[in-house]
């Protein structure tokens, strides 16, 4: 289908499936998932299991409903059956001599997993992030900074081909030590950079300082300092981890960066590390993996799938059109999703779009109370914007700790215009706010500005007490 091949244009990646009624591109999808899921079983010991007795005719999209969910547990059970001809177990379905790469989980909760592709998989996830990179602004014209240094995991050379895909000429900076970073990109004339929205905001402070002259004391670092290009940087992806839904989170990476092009980008590495990215409207990211990948909304307490509706909360639920490799149908990725529009945007993508608002793995419960950490940061960033920095930790007082039956201990950085006398006080309003918004008690503790730790991956929001 040759309207349907991705190709670079101006306003979209692929326009004839961008701007297609949605339900036209659902019905679209039920096409092509069919042949896939009907030849699955004899291909994968995981799913022939997993779909023993399930009707794999598929006439809409909605009977996709009747299959079972595939959990992150089915895949660690299934790597447990590795052997020598099936390095990746009883998923692996294709033959070791057909895949040409491995992707790893980040391994935050527990062993990592690994995911891996054939050329055609690869191909398939690169247009797929390319789509997403595309919607997120970038043009075959861009001197792109690719700051993720891992090349392993779902961020690192995946999105790297991506960008190469869409022609834009990668710098991949990402590993060498910040000052470098900064730097190089000086030097290079970087028109746009991905990071994670930890680093993205770390580096919009130290990029602030650099363009102050307050760094390096060191002479070769001045004459350095002083030879450099002025900033060519306009565009920023940012995303990974939720934060970008914060208003003073963007503020601050747009002021830091002096760039008015902000977009979140966001995926998952088990089906196809960026899948969803923001337009030019800002307001919550697309769905941009729709010709490689079907995507549900569910109620993760019920497992009942939710209609696309604006203000719908639920979590997403993504099968695979085609995978050769390690397939995944209806695979719960634990990311709860806020829909913030379905009709047709501005842009002209029909598409849905969200925003993400946590993963269950992340889940806590206060005195029987469901609460996300990333919803006590937000909350806290926001109603004490100026008072407080975008820097917030929450404590565990043993690894994997969910339950709290104790209020949660939270660190929080003062502004620098905070004086230090009033951080009781300040620690008092942060305890209260969050009692009567969330019902969830905390025990805030007011540190000085700049004393919480940067990374240059992603910021642990829970550390566990040594
Ligand atoms: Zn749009």
């Amino acid at each position: 289908m040759k309207a349907l091949q991705g190709a670079t244009q101006e306003v979209y990646w692929n326009e004839p499936l961008e701007t297609m009624p949605w339900a036209d591109v659902l019905a679209w999808q039920s096409r092509q998932v069919g042949p896939f899921l009907a030849a699955l079983p004899a291909r994968s010991a995981m799913y022939s299991r997993l779909l023993a007795g399930t009707d794999l005719r598929i006439r809409s999209l909605e009977d996709l409903q009747a299959l079972p969910f595939t959990l992150k547990d089915d895949i660690r059970a299934a790597h447990d059956q590795a052997d020598a001809a099936c390095p990746l177990g009883s998923n692996q379905a294709a033959p070791t001599t057909d895949i040409v790469q491995v992707l790893s989980s980040s391994g935050t909760t527990g062993a990592p997993l690994y995911y891996a592709l054939t050329a055609a998989d690869v191909e398939r996830a690169t247009d797929a992030i390319a789509h997403t990179f595309f919607t997120a602004g970038i043009r075959a014209g861009d001197v792109v900074a690719h700051l993720v240094g891992l090349p392993m995991v779902a961020g690192g050379l995946p999105y790297a081909d991506g960008f190469r895909k869409i022609g834009a000429m990668l710098c991949w900076l990402g590993g060498f030590p910040t000052d470098r970073i900064l730097r190089e990109m000086r030097r290079l004339r970087v028109s746009a950079m991905l990071a994670t929205t930890s680093f993205g905001l770390y580096l919009g402070e130290q990029w602030a300082q650099e363009n102050a002259g307050s760094r390096g004391s060191a002479g070769e670092d001045r004459y350095v300092a002083a030879a450099l290009p002025a900033s060519a940087l306009r565009k920023v992806l940012c995303g990974g981890e939720p934060g970008l839904n914060q208003p003073e989170v963007r503020r601050r990476i747009m002021a830091g960066l002096g760039i008015d092009h902000l977009r979140e980008t966001m995926g998952l590495g088990d089906v196809i590390p960026a899948m969803w990215g923001e337009c030019a409207r800002s307001d919550g990211m697309h769905f941009n993996a729709q010709k490689h990948v079907a995507v549900e909304l569910i109620d993760p307490a019920t497992g009942d799938t939710l209609k696309w509706r604006e203000g719908a909360i639920g979590e997403l639920v993504y099968t695979a059109l085609a995978r050769d490799a390690t397939p995944l149908v209806r695979y719960r990725s634990r990311d709860h999703a806020l829909v913030t529009g379905v009709d047709h945007c501005a842009c002209g993508r029909t598409s849905p779009r969200m925003r993400c608002i946590g993963r269950t793995d992340d889940m806590l419960i206060y005195r029987g109370m469901n609460v996300f950490p990333t919803a006590i940061r937000d909350l806290v960033v926001q109603g004490f914007a100026g008072r407080c920095e975008p820097a917030v930790r929450l404590w565990r007082e043993v690894p994997g700790q969910v339950r709290f039956d104790e209020p949660i201990v939270i660190d929080l950085e003062a502004a620098p215009s905070v004086d230090p006398v009033s951080y009781g006080a300040l620690a008092a309003d942060v305890e209260t706010l969050v009692r009567s918004q969330l019902q969830v008690r905390v025990t805030a503790n007011i540190l000085a500005p700049g004393t919480l730790p940067r990374s240059v991956y992603k910021n642990p929001l829970l550390v566990v007490r040594q």
